[in-house]
């Protein structure tokens, strides 16, 4: 394997400060253990991905790091018994990109146990542009399906709603038929959101301040990427015996909430995590994302970056100045 291109972040350290990342040449010798080989074809920037870029958050816990957590590509070699050379693979998670060196570089090795088959029905593209936000959407509505919120129920809140995780959600949620309200910030992008498959727009503006315990009962369930004063706003407006997926921190990871929904509404927070969800579970949500995704939406709902721009589109993403997903060639 010769030399290769990857973004690698450094950092001081004496100071353990992280340096800017920057595009560097690497070699074989430099990825880590793993059984898989994989020659890397497309990646994605989700908001981890940012941070680790940024340096925001301690997001890199190994230094020197390739970020990148979403990995679509091809088995160049294999020591893994489900595994062989030209098979197309993916990879969402495992803690790649933060703990273990990722998909931002031409080639990246792995724990074969991490990888999945690329879902027939998808392109190595398409499931970029799903990627964990995308994943992490369908595994908060089957979440929300496990919980009995059915359609009939009434509507479902999506917060976060132009992000990635929102977009999503809120196609998937449209077409099986949920009466879907879309929380953002960006009033900009009710037709966006309309197309995807909202049906209602609100501000987010209504969820992030303080608000009482127990409001209006509004939804019967909610997706939230948001976190903090919001999702606390989301849980005491949700509909007696309704349920939350909760996901995300997009505007912080305090909680300050009160218990009353919980126990005089029998209102249930459902916690969701992508990275390190089991295999079975991972294998169900694409599933599901092939047969409840719209292709024509999924690409209404994303866009193709190249590797020379990864580092200046993860600070915009940060800034909320990025819709949908991202979809990077490398
Ligand atoms: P994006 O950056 O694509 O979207 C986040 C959205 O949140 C923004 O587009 C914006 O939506 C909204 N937002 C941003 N800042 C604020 C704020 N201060 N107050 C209210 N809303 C805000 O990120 P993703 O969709 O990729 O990820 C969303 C969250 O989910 C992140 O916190 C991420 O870490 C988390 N996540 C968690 C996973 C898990 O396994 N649990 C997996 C994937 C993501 P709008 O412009 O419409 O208002």
């Amino acid at each position: 394997m010769d030399r290769f291109k990857a973004i690698w972040i450094t950092r001081d350290e004496e100071t353990k400060k992280q340096h800017p990342a920057q595009i560097a040449e690497i070699s074989g010798d430099d990825l880590m253990e793993g059984n898989v080989t994989v020659k890397v074809e497309h990646s994605t920037i989700n908001y981890k991905d940012g941070l680790a870029i940024t340096g925001t958050s301690p997001v890199v816990r190994r230094f020197p790091m390739v970020p990148g957590i979403d990995t679509s590509g091809e088995v160049i070699s294999s020591d893994h018994p489900d595994y062989a050379k030209g098979d197309k693979v993916i990879l969402n998670g495992w803690g790649v990109g933060e703990t273990h060196l990722g998909a931002y570089a031409d080639f990246a090795r792995f724990n074969g146990d991490w990888l999945i088959p690329k879902p027939d029905g998808l392109t190595g593209a398409q499931c970029m542009a799903i990627g964990t936000a995308g994943y992490t959407a369908m595994l908060c509505v089957l979440a929300l399906e496990r919980h009995g919120i059915t359609p009939d129920r009434g509507p479902i809140l999506v917060t976060g709603a132009a992000g990635g995780v929102g977009s999503v959600a809120i196609a998937v949620l449209g077409k099986l038929g949920y009466h879907v309200i879309a929380s953002t910030g960006r009033a900009s992008e009710e037709g966006y959101l309309k197309d995807l498959g909202a049906s209602e727009i609100m501000d987010r503006a209504e969820l992030s301040e303080k608000g009482r315990p127990l409001g209006k009962e509004r939804w019967a369930g909610a997706v939230d990427a948001v976190g903090s004063m919001t999702l606390a706003n989301v849980l005491a407006q949700t509909q007696y015996g309704g349920a939350v997926a909760a996901c995300g921190l997009a505007q912080g990871m305090d909680l300050p909430s009160t218990v009353m929904p919980f126990i005089l509404r029998g209102v249930s927070l459902l916690g969701v995590d992508s990275v390190m969800a089991p295999r079975p579970i991972r294998i169900e949500a694409y599933d599901r994302l092939v047969a409840d995704l719209d292709q024509d939406k999924l690409q209404s709902l994303s866009r193709t970056i190249g590797f020379d721009d990864v580092i200046g589109t993860a600070g915009e993403l940060l800034e909320g100045k990025v819709r949908g997903r991202l979809i990077v060639e490398i």
